[in-house]
């Protein structure tokens, strides 16, 4: 099967099955059911407060993004507690090897979620979560990321763009330079052995484990 008729029989299933919702049916854009309660008090860490070299490069806060909408007020970017603590043994692992983190996106706020969904292209829906189950994002348990030169502070290369949405995209891609892979599988390798997952189709987003367990937000960012 090549790969658009796999996306496209991929978008299908997710527009007829709601990929396995749990939640109602009846509409994937309903709020999923562990929705937390407004009142709900995240411990919501700010990355760049407690790792100081980190980067960020947060394109939902402008119109450089797959929808080319600015969604966030403002570029900052945000965890609960036990994925900022393993973030924080990350990069001390990689300022060892001389590369910083540069953050795209973290948590995200449920709404952004319904944003995404109403404007992807029915084939490409896989790229974005399902607004009745909610995201990883939502749950505070999730982190967009790359990686920059410590030394001359450039961005390194990676087989694609952050979110671009194609198969140059998947951890697995085979393609593009011998660098660029390199540098996708340090990533991934360091990450993966601080209790992250990376994502089947995206090199740059990983889940932290036990996020099952974590209520949806649709908080803004803390003040
Ligand atoms: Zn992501």
């Amino acid at each position: 099967m090549n790969l658009r008729i796999f996306s496209l029989t991929v978008s299908l299933l997710i527009l007829l099955t709601g990929q396995g919702c749990t939640c109602r049916t009846d509409s994937l854009t309903s709020p999923p059911p562990d929705m937390a309660a407004p009142s709900y008090k995240a411990d919501l860490v700010e990355i760049v407060k407690v790792i100081p070299d980190a980067k960020t490069d947060i394109r939902y806060a402008t119109t450089n993004n797959f929808i080319g909408k600015k969604v966030y007020p403002d570029a900052r970017a945000f965890l609960l507690r036990p994925p900022t603590d393993a973030l924080i043994a990350v990069s001390a692992e990689l300022r060892e090897k001389g590369y910083g983190l540069i953050v795209y996106d973290a948590y995200r706020p449920w709404s952004v979620t319904l944003i995404f969904w109403n404007l992807t292209a029915p084939d490409k829906k896989q790229f974005v979560a399902i607004p009745c189950e909610g995201s990883v994002h939502n749950r505070g348990y999730a982190i967009d990321l790359g990686l920059y030169d410590l030394k001359t502070g450039k961005e390194l290369e990676m087989p694609s763009d952050f979110d671009e949405m194609n198969e140059k995209a998947y951890p697995d891609y085979q393609g593009g330079t011998e660098s660029s892979r390199r540098n996708r599988d340090l990533l991934r390798n360091v990450m993966e052995s601080h209790g992250f997952t990376v994502h089947p189709c995206e090199w740059w987003h990983f889940n932290y484990k036990g996020w099952e367990k974590q209520p949806v937000m649709d908080a803004p960012f803390p003040k």
